[in-house]
């Protein structure tokens, strides 16, 4: 079943948007079990209402203790999954959806590691790929992208009006097109949430997670995962979500300053390309997670991205801006001494290894 968690309508049939208030719909799943089998995202088949066909071992990703602080804090590294970012989780979950309903082509909009994903996988399946990229996606995302011979269109504006476009891909032609792009397909932040899984597996519940945000998307479903397993009576605490924006790009950040609603934020600009979001699709949820957590919403400004994507490179990791912000908002948390805090390093430092030599 399938809810909109703003309005609170329920829908049986699949759906990207709730008919009545056109908010993003979030998956409740019934029948779900705690039986983790196997290695990756697909360990926790039991925990997804997919059925796996298509795989590239995603998932499984190192979480590593930092050495060089005396706190205990983690840093999960998701650009070890198999091309660079935590997006594969999500893709990997959508696109056996795509297929198990028969789909051959999939539309998806993308600031880069998305459109990297979906083309990757679409590939390996045999689908058609259409990725939608807004302007200032860095060369080097755009390379990746091609080599997997996805039909990539250039959009001329924002990430939201390449959401746009990928939306009107999929209405023009809605029984052949499959639409996958983030925060609009309650079936990718289901493969998200497996990251929640990992993490319990490998040191229980932490006290606090600390998420870079784009969307909102990656941090609605570490939530999700901890409170399902909350409501299966496999831990009875959760974790603090704490979501990490860019200063010049910050409209979850702002929400949470003034309590009021989200407002996309219209002059973006950061170094950190892949939380670049002016219209985070899943802030609602993002924002309603950080508040039943006693989370908080943090922004640093580039400056403090690029000192810790070298701090961070000290410690043998190369962590793209976007991930790196995680690490800069660490100066910002008042934690307690014995907290167990997690970084999500969301992405790999080769998707935008000169970012930190840009003007
Ligand atoms: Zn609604």
């Amino acid at each position: 079943m399938l809810r909109c968690i703003k309005c609170g309508t329920e829908y049986t049939n699949f759906r990207y948007r709730c008919s009545r208030c056109s908010n993003v719909l979030i998956y409740h799943n019934e029948g779900m079990k705690w039986q983790p089998s196997g290695i990756g995202v697909w360990r926790y088949q039991s925990m997804l209402p997919v059925k796996k066909r298509v795989s590239m071992s995603e998932g499984g990703t190192p979480l590593i203790r930092r050495r060089d602080v005396k706190e205990h804090v983690y840093l999960k590294l998701e650009g070890d999954n198999p091309t660079g970012s935590f997006k594969d989780r999500g893709t990997t979950v959508a696109i056996s959806d795509a297929i198990a309903k028969g789909y051959r082509t999939v539309s998806v909009a993308s600031t880069g590691n998305m459109g990297a994903s979906v083309a990757a996988y679409c590939a390996y399946a045999n689908l058609e790929a259409r990725v939608f990229i807004p302007q200032d996606v860095p060369r080097e995302k755009i390379s990746q992208i091609e080599a997997y011979g996805a039909n990539l269109i250039r959009v001329d504006g924002p990430f939201s009006k390449a959401v746009e476009r990928s939306i009107e891909e999929m209405e023009r032609d809605h029984n052949h097109v499959y639409l996958a792009s983030t925060g609009l397909n309650p079936l990718f932040l289901e493969g998200l949430k497996t990251v929640g899984f990992e993490i319990f597996e490998s040191i229980g519940v932490p006290d606090r997670i600390v998420v870079p945000s784009g969307t909102g998307g990656m941090l609605t479903s570490i939530f999700k995962a901890f409170e399902e397993l909350k409501s299966l009576g496999i831990v009875n605490k959760l974790p603090r979500m704490v979501a990490v924006q860019a200063e010049d790009c910050s409209p979850i950040v702002n929400a949470w300053r003034t309590g009021g609603e989200v407002i996309p934020q219209e002059q973006c600009r950061t170094v950190a390309s892949a939380i670049m979001v002016k219209v985070p699709f899943n802030a609602y949820s993002a924002l309603d997670a950080i508040r039943r957590s006693g989370g908080e919403a943090i922004s640093v400004t580039d400056e403090a991205i690029i000192g810790a994507s070298k701090v961070l490179g000290k410690e043998g990791v190369f962590a793209e801006p976007a991930s790196a912000a995680a690490a800069a908002a660490m100066q910002s948390m008042k934690t307690e001494k014995d907290e167990k805090v997690v970084l999500m390093i969301t992405g790999s430092g080769l998707k935008d290894p000169n970012a930190q030599f840009r003007d």
